[in-house]
Formats: C-alpha cells, sequence, structure tokens
C-alpha cells in the first residue's frame, strides 16, 4: 500500500475517525490478553528493570515485504528480496504478502517456495492479513496456522482475539493512517507501523495515532516497514509501470533495528513485542538508542522499550547515534514526553550524543520518546531513496514509567 500522492483531507478525516476509535477502545476486552504480558519491565516496587543492556545483538531488518506471491507486486521474487537483503547486510526479514491473495493459504505459497530459505537471514514467518477492515501484519518465528486468522477476519474482535492468542503471534496494525488502516481493536497488539515506506511526511499522522495510544496506556511497539512490492526488472521488456519506485523505495527503507537477546528469529520477535526497537531511514543510516539511568548511580539502567516505576527521583537519559554518522551537519534530537516536545537538542561528531535530566512523577503514566533528524545518508542501491526521506534520520522507542504491562 503505497500511495506516492496521498490526500491530506482525506488523512485528516481518517484521524478523526481512529482518534474515536481510540476513545472508545480504552477498555480492554480480558478475553484478549495479549504477548503483551511478555513486556520487559520491573517487578512491582524496584525501581530497575529486568534485562540486561549489554547481553544481546543489534539486528536490522525489514517488516513489510510484498514477493511475487502479492498479486499486484512486479519482477520481486523471494530469491531477489533475499539476495538484495543480504547484500545491503540485513540480518532478518519478514516476506509478509496479502493472504487474501491466495486464499489464506500463504503457508503452500510464500514459505513453501523453494526459494523461501537462507544461510545469512533470519527468516520470520508472516503475511499481511489482508481484510475490510484494514491491513495488519503477523510476525512469527515460527510457522503458524495463519488460515485460522484469515477465516475470522470478518467476525468480531473477541473472536479474532481469541484466535490470535491461541496461535502465539505477534500482530501489528500496518499504515494507520493510510489507506486500508487498521480497523480492529488496538488492544490485539504488540506493535505498529509507525514509520511506512521511505515517504517520511506521510507518516506524521501514524506518530500521532501512536502518541495517542501510548498516553491511553499501551505500550505499544513503533516499528518500520517499507511496504516494498517491485523490484528492479531483469531485462527491460519486464518494466511495468511500477518499475520505479524499486529506486525509490525497496527493502530497507526504513530499516527497523532490534536488540534481541540471541540471534534467533524467536529473539527479533520478543524484542518487537519488548519495544527494544528503533527505526532508521535505511540500512546505512545511524541508529538512534536511547537510554537512561534511572537510580542516578551513573550507569544506564534503561533502554527504549524498557518500562519501571517512577520513585519521584531524577532521571537521566542518553541519546546516542551510532554507525554511518555524517560530520558535514549537526543532528537534531527532539524528545517527545507523554507527545508533548520535551526539548530539541544538537549533536555531532563520530558518535553524537545528547543527555538530559527529567523527574517522572511517582504517580501516573510518563514515557519518553526522540526523534532524530540531520544529514541524509545514502543508499546507492536504491538510489533515489534518500531525496524521500528527507531530514528523517531516526526514532526510538519509548522508555516507559509505570505503565502497567498487563493494561
Ligand atoms: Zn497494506
Ligand atoms: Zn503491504
Amino acid at each position: 500500500m503505497i500511495n506516492f500522492s496521498r490526500n491530506l483531507a482525506q488523512l485528516v478525516g481518517l484521524v478523526c475517525f481512529i482518534g474515536l476509535f481510540a476513545i472508545m477502545g480504552c477498555h480492554r476486552n480480558s478475553g484478549m490478553q495479549s504477548a503483551s504480558s511478555r513486556k520487559l519491565s520491573a517487578p512491582s516496587g524496584d525501581p530497575l528493570p529486568v534485562a540486561s543492556l549489554t547481553q544481546g545483538v543489534w539486528l536490522k531488518g525489514d517488516l513489510h515485504v510484498h514477493s511475487r506471491h502479492s498479486k499486484e507486486s512486479s519482477n520481486n521474487p523471494i530469491a531477489k528480496i533475499l539476495a538484495f537483503s543480504s547484500k545491503v547486510g540485513m540480518d532478518y526479514i519478514c516476506i509478509t504478502d496479502h493472504d487474501n491473495h491466495v486464499d489464506g493459504d500463504v503457508a503452500h505459497h510464500t514459505w513453501a517456495d523453494p526459494e523461501f530459505t537462507s544461510d545469512s537471514l533470519l527468516l520470520l514467518y508472516g503475511a499481511e492479513w489482508t481484510t475490510t477492515r484494514g491491513h495488519g501484519n503477523i510476525f512469527s518465528a515460527k510457522p503458524y496456522d495463519h488460515k485460522r486468522l484469515f477465516e475470522v477476519r470478518d467476525q468480531r474482535d473477541v473472536v479474532v482475539g481469541e484466535v490470535k492468542n491461541k496461535l502465539g503471534i505477534h500482530l501489528s496494525a500496518n499504515h494507520p493512517s493510510g489507506k486500508d488502516h487498521f480497523g480492529y481493536s488496538y488492544d490485539m497488539l504488540e506493535s505498529l507501523e509507525v514509520w511506512n515506506s521511505v515517504l517520511w511526511s506521510n507518516n506524521a499522522n501514524a506518530i500521532m495515532i501512536w502518541d495517542d495510544m501510548l498516553s491511553s496506556g499501551r505500550k505499544l511497539t513503533g516499528r518500520g516497514g517499507s511496504d516494498a512490492h517491485h523490484g528492479l526488472p531483469d531485462t527491460p521488456e519486464l518494466a511495468t509501470k511500477n518499475s520505479p519506485q524499486a529506486k525509490a523505495n525497496y527493502v530497507g527503507t526504513p530499516t527497523t533495528w532490534v536488540f534481541a537477546t540471541a540471534r534467533t528469529s524467536q529473539a527479533v520477535v520478543e524484542a518487537l513485542t519488548n519495544g527494544r526497537v528503533s527505526v532508521s531511514a535505511n540500512p546505512f543510516a545511524p541508529r538512534v538508542e536511547f537510554y537512561a539511568d534511572s537510580n542516578q548511580d551513573g550507569t544506564m539502567d534503561m533502554m527504549m522499550g524498557d518500562n519501571t516505576k517512577a520513585v519521584g527521583k531524577p532521571v537521566t537519559f542518553r541519546v546516542k547515534l551510532t554507525g554511518n554518522t555524517v560530520a558535514k551537519e549537526p543532528y537534531t534530537i527532539s524528545v517527545v514526553k507523554n507527545g508533548g516536545l520535551f526539548g530539541t537538542f544538537q549533536a555531532s561528531g563520530p558518535t553524537p550524543t545528547a543527555e538530559f535530566t527529567d523527574t517522572p512523577p511517582s504517580t501516573g503514566r510518563t514515557y519518553y520518546r526522540v526523534v532524530v533528524e540531520g544529514p541524509a545518508t545514502a543508499y546507492p542501491q536504491v538510489p533515489e531513496s534518500a531525496a524521500l526521506s528527507g531530514k528523517m534520520v531516526g526514532l526510538s522507542n519509548p522508555i516507559y514509567f509505570n505503565f502497567d504491562p498487563n493494561f
């Protein structure tokens, strides 16, 4: 789903609808408890998070790609997607073909394709759940019975939620402010596509929805997805009217980084659920890392996605950009606190870093997340992408205080 000339008035209308939906959807149905119970948080009363900041590995990938098994894709066999992904250094990939194009049977199409194999990439199992109420992606470390979810697509949320929980899958809302936005309860979700495709400017309303969901108490991971459908044609005769998209939007625009406890598909899905996630404009753009020292002992003890109890004392936060930073101009780091701008910082040098201190109150929920803008990083394999992502470099997931993991 990429519309390079989206109508602004239409988007505003959609957001009004989704805002209303958010207000109406604030009561979680107890039948829909989800994988969110695995989300990282400290035991009640303990100000420190439970997961290590050092025992893990950063892995990058794309969570929304269509292959030839989606009817409207072109020149995009799985082998081409995987070869490209390896070439640009991806660690994992999820091919998410439209399930309705194969009558729900992704297991005998995408997953059974002889090309669905890789020595270098972790291949997640998933699909784009394509329904009359909108689109969502499923992510799973292992094959699951996708047909069961396909079969209940027109039923009530409580039925869908039960099936989803039985399957043990991660469900994610796609392009939430665009055409075919996710029209089910956000209580069923583990994540939300806050950055769909290379056109960053189209995602402003998705970010607004994310902030509204966070503000309502949902601990919901923000992630990216290129939604690429079209590969470069091997010969000029194979070109379609959509082939030019391959030079502007392809695997990695944007790239989702996860801090996984191991280099396994299961750890990738768990990191996505836990929110130890940031999104970068492309695989070569700097990675945004966001940490906090919640007990002021001089050592960072939390990272994005972590949730702890606020004790009413100051907390020091650190934002760090790692990887290929471009030295020619500084990066601008905007800190968002509870949906509003908390502050803006400039950072430069080989590892641009910014620190700030704030005191999250001991009562009520507080979250902080960061957005980084600055010079674009070249992505020669998708040569027209840098101009379209513009100054957007990357964004982090929030650090949370006093969120209820069982909301
Ligand atoms: Zn879609
Ligand atoms: Zn899609």
